[in-house]
């Protein structure tokens, strides 16, 4: 007999930063000025690279991907949380203070690893990042 738990199971954490061959989730688009601009509600990572597989570029540098966690599979993984999304949120504090109040609208933010361990600042440097999927 399969033991019983009345415990909730945790959510999967999304990667809000991972590449094509990972990606679940079109989260956003890169901007001409390099602002990600949100993709909501959520659409699947296809469309995404569909639209990008005509461009010299890859997909990683005109889309924002997100997808599942793999944490020990990352390089980022600390053993205990996500050492990118750590990093951002600090350099972003350093170059510009307290995050804005206003979060961005992004479709995986229950769920998102880097809102999960940095809370708003993570949402703050979200927005600059470009996936580096060398
Ligand atoms: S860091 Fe914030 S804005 Fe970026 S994907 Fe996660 S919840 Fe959304």
């Amino acid at each position: 007999m399969t033991p019983t738990s009345d415990r909730p199971v945790p959510p999967e954490r999304m990667c809000p930063s991972t590449p094509a061959d990972n990606a679940t989730v079109f989260l956003g688009m890169i901007t001409p000025a390099g602002r990600v601009a949100y993709v909501t509600p959520a659409m699947p990572a296809e469309v995404a690279v569909t639209a990008a597989a005509e461009a010299d570029a890859p997909v990683e540098a005109r889309y924002r991907l997100a997808g599942p966690c793999v944490t020990s599979r990352c390089g980022f993984w600390t053993g205990e949380h996500c050492g990118l999304g750590e990093r951002l949120a600090a350099s972003y504090a350093e170059i510009a203070g307290e995050p804005e109040a206003d979060l961005p609208r992004c479709a995986i933010r229950r769920t998102c690893r880097w809102f999960a361990e940095q809370g708003s600042a993570a949402c703050a440097a979200c927005a600059h990042v470009v996936t580096d999927a060398r």
